[in-house]
């Protein structure tokens, strides 16, 4: 037999969230509403669509070898120079560059939270790399100082999620800033901002003080509020020189051509991107209400997602499971250590009403019943 990596023998996948075929043929359902993997609540812009339909008769060709045309349009959007430009095949694959590019498997290692974003984990076991996981506080803030304390000068990335996921919790720019400046030279300090667009605030990003913070990487993805999950786009804006070495070792045509396509015509639709924020905004305030009013713990969030805890009456597995075969998606948190908890994507308004009714009615006979 040919022998496995121990790493690999002992590999733990990512779990995705469950698909609405599997649910519909599982229980006969005419229709599933999905709130499990924080899609767009409306769907795929219409400007883009229009687009792709255009572009498929291209689709024989091979992606221009680097994206140029993507990495163009993705520097100009935030101001910066195209060399601190990266684009993968969504920021799952500048994730596992990273660790790949800067940490020699064995001897560096990598900080992040616990719990944390579960492709942390599964690429740093990949790669080789230890990952030092600090817990995070009551309040789902990362615990900074325990962080750092875990920091040495084989530490090569350190990473804050904000908003986080699974909690929503966002960290100011100045928390960031002071981070950043305690952090060695010699270690990157990857903010993923993925939820970044949903933050209720005017300033949410630290990215404007670019120029402050050479060895900070900022990682964004087309796969939420622009609608694109299942095209897979990610970018990150990071030091040019470790731009140029991931350019360097990324499968040349990781990004196909109707991705490539997608992703300038979606930064281009400004009216579908303040639509979805807007639905998002909405349907997060409404949800986080209505959640509380029937008894649940709800953390605050400022991404597409809720964490809640249901009432003591019912499990949060339980809840999963009837939700389920009411042909509701939600995500458990077992992955991320949080069994009582659940995660709800915001849906739009005509899901996210019929999703407080449902619950409503589950409460009631979890209750009395
Ligand atoms: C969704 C998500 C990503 C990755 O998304 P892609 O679809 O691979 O671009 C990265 N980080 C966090 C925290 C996420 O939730």
């Amino acid at each position: 037999m040919v022998p496995i990596r121990p790493e690999v023998e002992s590999f733990v996948p990512y779990e995705p969230g469950l698909s609405i075929e599997e649910i519909a043929a599982r229980f006969n359902l005419p229709r599933v509403i999905k709130l499990a993997s924080n899609e767009n609540p409306l769907g795929v812009s219409p400007m883009v669509q229009e687009v792709l339909h255009g572009k498929v008769p291209h689709a024989f060709r091979y992606p221009q070898g680097g994206n140029p045309r993507l990495r163009k349009a993705v520097a100009d959007f935030h101001h910066v120079d195209e060399s601190q430009i990266f684009v993968g095949a969504g920021l799952d694959e500048v994730i596992d560059l990273l660790f790949r590019v800067v940490a020699e498997p064995g001897v560096d290692n990598a900080v992040a939270s616990c719990p944390c974003f579960g492709l942390y984990e599964t690429q740093a076991k990949l790669a080789g790399v230890e990952l030092r996981q600090a817990p995070l506080k009551e309040n789902f803030a990362p615990d900074t100082e325990a962080l750092l304390a875990l920091t040495d000068k084989n530490t090569r990335l350190f990473f804050l999620t904000t908003p986080d996921n699974p909690s929503g919790y966002w960290t100011d720019p100045e928390t960031l800033a002071q981070l950043a400046r305690r952090l060695p030279k010699t270690c990157l300090f990857v903010l993923d901002e993925a939820y970044i667009d949903f933050v209720e605030t005017q300033n949410p990003s630290l990215l404007p003080r670019l120029q402050e913070f050479p060895h900070v990487a900022f990682l964004r993805t087309m796969s939420k509020v622009y609608g694109l999950a299942g095209m897979r786009i990610g970018y990150a804006i990071l030091p040019p020189h470790l731009a140029d070495y991931l350019w360097r070792v990324r499968l040349p045509f990781s990004v196909s051509i109707l991705a490539e396509e997608a992703a300038l015509a979606g930064l281009a639709d400004r009216e579908f991107y303040a639509k979805t924020v807007q639905t998002v905004q909405e349907g997060r305030f409404f949800l986080t209400e209505a959640l509380r009013s029937l008894g649940c713990k709800v953390i605050p969030s400022q991404s597409n997602f809720l964490l809640f805890m249901p009432p003591a009456f019912v499990s949060a597995k339980n809840l999963h499971n009837i939700l389920l075969e009411k042909g509701f998606i939600l995500r458990t948190l077992g992955s991320y250590h949080l069994p009582d908890y659940l995660r709800l994507s915001i849906g739009n308004g005509e899901e996210n009403s019929l999703l407080i009714e449902a619950l409503t009615g589950i409460f009631h006979e979890e209750n009395h019943g």
